[in-house]
């Protein structure tokens, strides 16, 4: 079974909602940069200050910030790790290339969740999170097309792309996940 694994998708697309479920059927540790970020909002720490603004208004957070917090939280662990969130651009996925070569635990498969426009913008809506007004949700959804979007291509030149139907109910959605990982 593979044990190094990172989910892929638009916002809205469901990464969280998936390696949160796949994180409790294997117990592997579930990475989500947006959610630690979120949480150092919520405490008031000097980084949380800084990012703040910027996940309001739907930009992405500098790469360096992030990259700390991945090389904090992500530990070798024998147990195997869900990535969600990160990487969003190709430098990230050069920085993530270089920590796992350091762990030694490459990356073994890549999910990419993919909906239409139509859907994630109105999940998004309901939602209803800070960062998630009609506003935001265009910019987060312009920055990934630019700059998240090529890894698709990225990781499927690498062979490690698994393509998941992300428009359906949660339960098919995480038995096409299991499957695909057996
Ligand atoms: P969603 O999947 O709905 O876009 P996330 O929880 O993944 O939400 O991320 C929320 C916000 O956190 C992003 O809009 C961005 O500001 C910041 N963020 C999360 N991950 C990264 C990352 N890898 N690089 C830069 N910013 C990030």
């Amino acid at each position: 079974m593979k044990k190094h694994l990172l989910f892929l998708g638009p916002p809205g697309a469901g990464k969280g909602t998936q390696a949160e479920l796949l994180s409790q059927s294997t117990s592997y540790l579930h990475l989500s940069t947006g959610e630690l970020l979120r949480n150092e909002v919520e405490l008031g720490t000097d980084l949380g200050k800084q990012v703040k603004d910027i996940m309001n208004k739907g930009k992405l957070v500098s790469d360096q910030l992030v990259l700390e917090i991945v090389k904090r939280n992500l530990k070798k662990s024998n147990k195997g790790w869900i990535l969600d969130g990160y990487p969003r651009n190709l430098l990230q996925v050069k920085s993530l290339n270089d920590v796992l070569r350091n762990l030694n635990q490459p990356l073994e498969m890549v999910f990419y969740l993919d909906i239409p426009d139509e859907v994630l913008i109105n999940r998004l809506l309901m939602r209803g999170r800070n960062d998630d007004n009609e506003e935001t949700i265009k910019t987060r959804l312009k920055i990934y097309k630019e700059t998240t979007e090529p890894l698709v291509e990225h990781y499927e030149k690498l062979s490690l792309l698994e393509y998941i139907n992300a428009d359906g109910d949660l339960k098919t959605i995480s038995a096409d996940i299991k499957r695909k990982m057996a």
